[in-house]
């Protein structure tokens, strides 16, 4: 048995980043800058109202007040997207809406709920405000030459609307990994007919779909394979000529009938592992040429839960990277094991799901879900989090256990 950290490694070192490509930024969002993106413009273009309200010098409202307000002649008006080009003078106001440009000769606004219209073509002021009071100077947000994300930066939405703002139509990002998805069992079926003997109803190609669209990635289905070589073979040649990476479930470990194992080996530079971990004790990765490409794959063991600890621990990381990310791994905390979480000694790591909350000391506490067999899916689908047991006698109640947070809140 090899360790946990080695495997990883391992996989690491052969996933480097994909070639960047330059993409429309309103299709970047949760993809990685590949180089850094710098203000080709002011934001905003020109100094514009804050309010809806009126335009002034500030001296002619000095000395305005609610009991002796000042009456201004309104000589314009505009609106957001319009312009004027009347220069206001000392002693005038243009009534602006929020958003519209100031006009030459302004240097204040003064919002409408400080004002009262007298007529069509008078406003009393009933404050005085000071230079600059609710305008919004040009390149306020953001100056024209400014460096405004470095490379590896991940596009957020927000971080999308900036280039949008700024007029970045495309951006150099690290391109999204297309994942061919398959499993592997003549036990497995999906069309919702009546079980026979010794079938049961495929389930990890489902999770390990939705696993890696969560991971940022595209999903393609490469559906349910049968146990033989000849059919897994054309498979796996066609996904590794469509697909950036390929991810299998089942097949992987000493049975007679693990095929993938059999025809991976032949076709592909595999290394077989038996990691010191529980459950996802077996797992396989190596890559695969095939039309001119070589794509890593990665051998999730059969079984529900391994398959998705083996992911979490292997592939998600590795994927992560293949896009950019240097942030490949989920935060790690010291959480309190309320009920411990027991354990024998055997050699492994336990990577036991749990249940975590905040507590009201503030503190992350973790309960165990429950059943924690490698078959019994149901039971980690209600966690949120892993909880790293290293070898011994376990967690005593209360005491901290190292924690993956795959959500919490
Ligand atoms: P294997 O790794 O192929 O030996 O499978 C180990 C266990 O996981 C067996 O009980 C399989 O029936 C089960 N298994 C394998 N693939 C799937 C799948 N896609 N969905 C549900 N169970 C599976
Ligand atoms: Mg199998």
């Amino acid at each position: 048995m090899i360790d946990i950290n080695e495997a990883r490694a391992h996989v690491l070192q052969q996933c480097p980043p994909a070639t960047p490509v330059a993409v429309a930024c309103r299709d970047s969002t949760g993809l990685v800058l590949a180089a850094a993106v710098v203000a080709a413009e002011d934001v905003p273009p020109f100094a514009n109202s804050a309010v809806d309200g009126y335009a002034v010098v500030a001296e002619s409202v000095a000395a305005a007040t609610a009991d002796a307000p000042v009456q201004l002649p309104v000589v314009g008006e505009v609106a957001a997207g319009a312009y004027t080009d009347r220069v206001l003078r000392t002693g005038e106001a243009i009534r602006i809406m929020t958003g519209a440009p100031v006009p030459a000769g302004a240097d204040a606004i003064v919002m409408v709920e400080d004002t009262e219209r007298v007529d069509d073509d008078r406003v009393a002021i009933r404050r005085s405000i000071a230079v600059g009071a609710a305008v919004r100077p040009r390149g306020d947000d953001v100056c024209a030459g400014t460096t405004l994300y470095a490379a590896g930066t991940v596009v957020s939405p927000t971080v999308a609307g900036v280039l949008a703002s700024v007029n970045a139509a495309t951006v150099q990002v690290v391109p999204r990994v297309r994942v061919a998805v398959l499993s592997t069992g003549d036990e497995l079926v999906e069309d919702g007919s009546a079980l026979q003997p010794g079938q049961i109803r495929e389930s990890n190609r489902t999770m390990l779909l939705g696993l890696v669209r969560a991971a940022g990635c595209d999903a393609v289905d490469f559906g349910i394979v049968r146990d033989d070589e000849a059919e897994l073979e054309r498979v796996l040649h066609k996904a590794a000529t469509e697909c950036d990476a390929i991810v299998t479930s089942g097949g992987v470990s000493m049975g007679d009938y693990d095929v993938v194992k059999a025809v991976l080996s032949r076709i592909a530079d595999m290394r077989w592992m038996q990691i010191a971990i529980r459950p996802a004790k077996p797992f396989a990765f190596g890559l695969l040429a095939s039309g001119g490409r070589t794509v890593p794959v990665f051998g999730l063991p059969g079984n529900p839960v391994s398959s998705i600890v083996s992911f979490e621990l292997l592939a998600r990381p590795a994927l992560l990277q293949m896009m950019g990310h240097t942030a490949i791994d989920r935060p790690l905390v010291q959480a309190i094991a309320d009920g411990g979480l027991p354990r024998r000694q055997d050699g492994k790591t336990h990577y036991v799901r749990v249940f975590a909350k905040f507590g009201d000391d503030g503190r992350v506490h973790v309960e165990s879900v429950g059943l924690q067999g490698s078959h019994q899916l149901a039971a980690t689908s209600l966690a949120n989090a892993i909880a790293v047991v290293t070898d011994g006698d376990g967690v005593e109640p209360g005491a901290p256990v190292t924690t993956m947070l795959m959500s919490l809140g």
